[in-house]
């Protein structure tokens, strides 16, 4: 595996993977990765000759009383994982080399990026969405591999990839990998090592009470009483807060009364033990989890 801590080794490492017409796949990652992270190098494999991962930690997304400083760092042991699974390429720049001194643009998606998570923590998608345009200039990838597990974020960044013509008429260069998930049902994260064993436990809570949520909304619940019951199971069950839940458009993200005919998407962002854990679900029209 070839590390690119700049722009001008990443070029070069680029232009060699690409070299014959190959294709070549990019995972962006904020690193500490787990199991999530290698399924979508694993799937990034399927799609692409080459793969190259990135591991860059964007102040952009963090508000100012966020864990930026707090957020897990594991350069060798990502180094490590990512070695095993054989990735050609790791980018890895530093602050400066992704924003030097006078960097003034941001990439701001209207719409999709404005509730849910977007509302709860302002600018973060703008941060996401100008740092993953700038990762497909820099890597230049035929492909990139996000996690449903942020669904948001994957709507945020299909809509830019259309509205700026990022990718190629009807080919599908947007990837999204289903959730990873613990034993226990709770969603695979970086930061569920912030978690207490206590707190960790609890968490489990999180997609039990949105399974509950999604048969309930499959008997014919509305979504009003459905996702205030969900938030009461979440309070009871140990956490301290919950940010949303929600019942909307898999890609609109607006929100939905009931459960009609078509697919729609339950997320939820709520907090144990000073972390915030994010989850979604698919709501088919049958009500069936996944
Ligand atoms: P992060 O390092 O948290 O920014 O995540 C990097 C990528 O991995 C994003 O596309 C995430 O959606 C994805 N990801 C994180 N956790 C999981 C998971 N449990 N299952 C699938 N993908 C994940």
């Amino acid at each position: 595996m070839q590390t690119a801590t700049t722009l001008e080794v990443l070029r070069s490492a680029v232009d060699q993977l690409r070299a014959g017409g190959k294709r070549l796949a990019l995972v962006p990652t904020m690193g500490a990765l787990h199991e999530g992270h290698l399924t979508l190098v694993r799937e990034a494999r399927r799609h692409a000759d080459a793969v190259a991962v990135s591991i860059f930690v964007n102040p952009k997304q963090f508000g100012p009383n966020e864990d930026l400083d707090a957020y897990p760092r594991r350069m060798a042991a990502d180094c490590a994982l990512l070695e095993a699974e054989g990735v050609e390429l790791l980018w890895a720049p530093g602050v400066e080399e992704m924003y030097p001194a006078g960097f003034s643009t941001t990439v701001s998606v209207a719409g999709v990026s404005d509730g849910l998570c977007g509302a709860a923590r302002p600018g973060h998608f703008d941060g996401v969405a100008t740092v993953v345009l700038k990762l497909f200039n820099q890597v230049r990838p035929d492909v990139a591999l996000f996690g449903e597990k942020d669904w948001q974020q994957l709507a945020v960044i299909r809509r830019m990839a259309r509205d700026l013509d990022l990718v190629r008429p009807h080919v599908e260069a947007i990837v999204g990998v289903p959730t990873v998930r613990e034993t226990d049902g709770l969603a695979m994260s970086s930061r569920n090592q912030y978690l207490s064993p206590a707190a960790r436990a609890q968490a489990a809570a999180l997609p039990q009470a949105m399974r509950e949520a999604i048969a309930a909304l499959a008997a014919g619940s509305a979504a009003a009483p459905t996702l205030a019951a969900l938030e009461a199971h979440l309070l009871q069950a140990g956490f301290d807060s919950v940010d949303y839940a929600a019942l909307a458009d898999p890609l609109s993200l607006a929100p939905l009364d009931t459960l009609g005919d078509a697919p729609a998407r339950l997320l939820v962002a709520a907090r144990i033990g000073g972390t915030r854990l994010i989850d979604n679900m698919h709501v088919g029209p049958t009500g069936k989890p996944e």
